[in-house]
């Protein structure tokens, strides 16, 4: 049985199959750009008033003399004349200032006598109040680089220099796969012997928490034809994940049916809590997670092993990762890494009740994954241990 640092090794050493895609602005919010955006103009892409007032000539300007007002221009406007030493123009915030001004006063720091103004502001400086032409940004420079995630401001800023559309890694296709004769959909009638599925709907809102939208979701049967016909429909998907029927009982068929398919086994079985069952696999460049059938277990290995693969597609970083203090001692034998629920608060953490892994009460209130390491066995209070945030 191997440990959890080599089974986390194993998978991304299996994970090598980035892809990227253009796509529309919009549609590449939250993802990881895959080239660097350059712009293709000066922005802004004028000489432009900043505020409500008058653009002018600084150097021209005599203080105390009175300055004609020429036209005016909007903002989306502009206009061809060119300002002499005793013009001004009225103008607007946004708007281009003409040809032979550089300094705009605020319309509250002038006096109008009739069409000219005279200018009461002894602060004002040559170029105040004028955003020049590529004062952000010039054309060709690069706007945002390779590696960046887009956010809504950054998506903002490129649609500002014009951008449409990016190119940005593309999310990786799944399909998932429980397994289990005694599942029955909620809603359903919950006959003898039977239990609501969970697990399915669980790694389907997980994947939705990134931003995935698995391409398959479907539940199937304890037989060993029904499981084989699945999988075999799902071979062209990046990621398989089945949950369930993984174990050593009789009716633990996915290994056998997964090997009948074709898939090679990359490691089954790792040294943890909860999720000892978990086997990796590989069939041509589709990876597949099997993952063992308790609730809890289902959702820890997603997040400690199916979020890093779908990391390596999209380069983003979902779940971050720190160190806490322990709010209380803690004891565990060694020989196994522990995945527990936690809680953050106050810059500690406090492990939950009700770890067992068929239960989620207190996984459905938790907000991290406390990882213990494999040897050691007491824990004390303020001890640091490793935290992964699932929120
Ligand atoms: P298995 O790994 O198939 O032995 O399942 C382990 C435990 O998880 C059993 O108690 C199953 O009934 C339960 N289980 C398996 N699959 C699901 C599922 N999709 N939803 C809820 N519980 C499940
Ligand atoms: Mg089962």
């Amino acid at each position: 049985m191997i440990n959890v640092t080599e089974a986390k090794k194993l998978i991304l050493e299996n994970c090598n199959q980035s892809r990227t895609e253009t796509v529309a602005l919009l549609e590449a919010n939250g993802c990881i750009l895959a080239e660097t955006v350059l712009s293709p103009i000066d922005s802004p892409p004028f000489h432009q008033s900043a505020v409500d007032g008058y653009a002018f000539a600084f150097d021209n300007r005599n203080i105390k003399s009175e300055l004609v007002i020429k036209e005016e221009i909007q903002a989306g406007h502009f206009s061809n004349l060119i300002l002499n030493q005793t013009e001004a123009i009225r103008i607007y915030t946004g708007a281009a200032i003409p040809d032979g001004s550089d300094t705009v006063v605020m319309q509250e720091k002038v006096e109008i006598n009739e069409n000219k103004i005279i200018i009461n502001d002894e602060h004002l400086l040559k170029g105040n109040n004028v955003r020049l032409q590529g004062s952000q940004i010039k054309r060709g420079e690069s706007a945002l680089k390779q590696g960046q995630i887009l956010m809504p401001t950054g998506i903002s800023f490129l649609a500002g220099i014009g951008i449409t559309h990016v190119k940005v890694f593309s999310n990786p296709t799944v399909s998932i796969i429980a397994t289990g004769k005694e599942l029955i959909k909620a809603g359903e009638e919950l006959t003898r012997g039977k239990i609501y599925e969970s697990n399915a709907i669980g790694l389907e809102s997980a994947l939705q928490q990134i931003n995935i939208k698995p391409v398959s979701v479907e539940i199937v049967d304890d037989l060993e034809e029904e499981l084989i016909k699945a999988i075999k429909k799902q071979l062209n998907s990046d990621i398989i994940i089945l949950t369930g029927g993984v174990s050593v009982g009789d009716y633990d068929l996915v290994p056998t049916a997964l090997e009948k398919c074709g898939v090679k086994k990359i490691f089954h079985k790792v040294k943890q809590k909860p999720g000892k069952p978990f086997y990796f696999g590989k069939y041509n460049q589709t990876l597949i997670f099997a993952l063992p059938g308790n609730p809890a277990a289902v959702m820890s290995c997603f997040y400690e092993y199916v979020a890093e693969a779908i990391r390596t597609f999209t380069k983003k970083n979902y779940f971050k990762k720190l160190l806490l203090p322990l709010d209380a001692e803690f004891h565990k034998k060694s020989g196994l890494t522990f995945f527990l629920k936690g809680k953050t608060g106050n810059q500690k953490v406090t492990i939950l009740e009700n770890q067992e892994s068929f239960k989620l009460n207190s996984f459905a209130v938790a907000d991290c994954l406390i990882e213990l390491e494999e040897e050691k066995e007491e824990f004390k209070k303020d001890d640091l241990v490793k935290i992964k945030m699932i929120v």
